[in-house]
C-alpha cells in the first residue's frame, strides 16, 4: 500500500503530528484528490481542541483544499482524473433530510464537514464525496484558490444574499483574512464600500483593494459616518468581536442587515428596540455548498481578486496554525504541498 505524508491531530488538545499514512482509496462516490494547497482556517481549532462532540481521532484537519483528481470511485461519475477541484467546509450532504429535499444543502441535518467528519487537506492526498467538489477555473492558482473555499465563499455568499443592491452602502468590518476578500467582492458586486477598522493601519490597503470609505472607529463611530451616507444596507462583520458588532447595528439603514461571519462565542448585546424601528436584522451565514464555492472561485478569477496569503510547507503546519491563532498571519496561511 502506498504511503503519504499527513499532519494529524492525535487527540483533542493534542499536538500536530507529521505521520505516514496509507493513501486513501476512492471507493463508492468518493473522489481522491492529490492536494496542492490547503488553507489554515481559524475553524481548524475545532479539531485541534476538540470543540465539536464526536470527532474521531486521529484526525487530519483542513477544509480549504485545492488539488487535482487522482482517482474516482465507481459511483463518482461527475469527475475524472486530472481535473482541478476544491473542497471546502461543507463536505457533503445526505440528500434525504428536509433541508436537502428543499435543495438547501448547506443546512443539511447530516452535513459532513471536510477535515472534521473525515480527514481533510493537511495531507498529500484526501478523499471526499463527489458532491463536495467544486471545479477550479484554470486562471486561478491553487495557493490563491485555497482560502476561497472557506473564507472566500463565506464572504461571497453572505454579500450576494445580503439583499443589498448595486450602489447601496455596504460596510466591511475587519480587514484580515475574511475582510480583505470582503472588500474586493463588495466592490466587484457594485456596492458603495466602507471599510471599518479600529486603527488607521490598513487604510492604504483598504483603499487599494477598492474601498470607497475608510472608517477608523477609534476616531469616529462607524454609525456617524454611515448614517451620513444614509445608513448601510448591509455590514459584513468579519472580526469575531461581539461588542464591536453591537456598535454596527446603529450604522445600518432601514431594513439593513448585520451579516455575522466572524465566529465568536460571546453574545452580541442587542435590544429589540435596536432592531424594530428600522426593520433591522442580524443574519449569520455558514460558508456554502460546492456549487457556491465554484461560483466564488469563478467570480474571484473573473474579477482578479487578490487573495493575500502566507505560504508554509506541510511539515510546518503547526507553525502555520500557531501564527494564525496568534494573529501573526495578517491574512490567510496556506499549506503548499511539494
Ligand atoms: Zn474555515
Ligand atoms: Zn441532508
Amino acid at each position: 500500500m502506498q504511503k503519504m505524508l499527513a499532519m494529524q491531530v492525535g487527540k483533542a488538545r493534542g499536538n500536530f503530528e507529521l505521520v505516514e499514512k496509507p493513501i486513501p482509496e476512492a471507493v463508492g462516490n468518493l473522489v481522491r484528490v492529490k492536494v496542492e494547497a490547503c488553507g489554515v482556517c481559524h475553524s481548524d481549532v475545532i479539531v485541534k481542541d476538540g470543540l465539536f462532540p464526536g470527532i474521531k481521532y486521529p484526525r487530519v484537519p483542513g477544509h480549504e483544499v485545492i488539488g487535482v483528481v487522482d482517482a474516482v470511485g465507481p459511483e463518482a461519475k461527475n469527475f475524472s482524473p486530472g481535473q482541478r477541484v476544491g473542497i471546502g467546509w461543507h463536505g457533503g450532504q445526505c440528500f434525504t433530510c428536509d433541508s436537502c429535499r428543499r435543495g438547501d444543502f448547506i443546512t443539511c441535518d447530516k452535513a459532513k464537514i471536510c477535515g472534521i467528519s473525515y480527514d481533510g487537506g493537511y495531507a498529500q492526498y484526501m478523499v471526499a464525496p463527489q458532491d463536495a467538489l467544486a471545479r477550479v477555473p484554470d486562471a486561478l492558482g491553487s495557493v490563491a484558490g485555497a482560502p476561497l473555499m472557506c473564507a472566500g465563499v463565506t464572504t461571497f455568499n453572505a454579500l450576494r444574499h445580503s439583499g443589498a443592491r448595486p450602489g447601496d452602502v455596504v460596510g466591511v468590518q475587519g480587514l484580515g483574512g475574511l475582510g480583505h476578500l470582503g472588500i474586493q467582492f463588495a466592490k466587484a458586486m457594485g456596492f458603495h464600500v466602507a471599510a471599518i477598522s479600529t486603527s488607521d493601519g490598513k487604510r492604504e490597503l483598504a483603499m487599494k483593494l477598492g474601498a470607497h470609505e475608510y472608517i477608523n472607529t477609534s476616531v469616529e463611530p462607524a454609525a456617524r459616518t454611515l448614517r451620513k451616507l444614509g445608513g448601510a444596507a448591509a455590514i459584513l462583520a468579519t472580526a469575531p468581536d461581539s461588542k464591536t458588532m453591537h456598535a454596527l447595528i446603529e450604522a445600518l439603514g432601514a431594513g439593513g442587515r448585520l451579516l455575522v461571519i466572524g465566529a465568536g462565542t460571546d453574545p452580541i448585546p442587542v435590544t429589540p428596540i435596536d432592531l424594530i424601528m428600522k426593520r433591522k436584522s442580524i443574519m449569520g451565514w455558514p460558508s456554502g455548498h460546492a456549487m457556491d464555492s465554484q461560483e466564488c472561485l469563478e467570480f474571484a478569477a473573473l474579477t482578479k481578486t487578490h487573495v493575500m496569503v502566507e505560504e508554509f510547507p506541510l511539515e510546518k503546519a503547526a507553525d502555520a496554525f500557531e501564527h494564525m491563532m496568534s494573529g501573526k498571519v495578517r491574512f490567510r496561511a496556506v499549506l503548499k504541498m511539494t
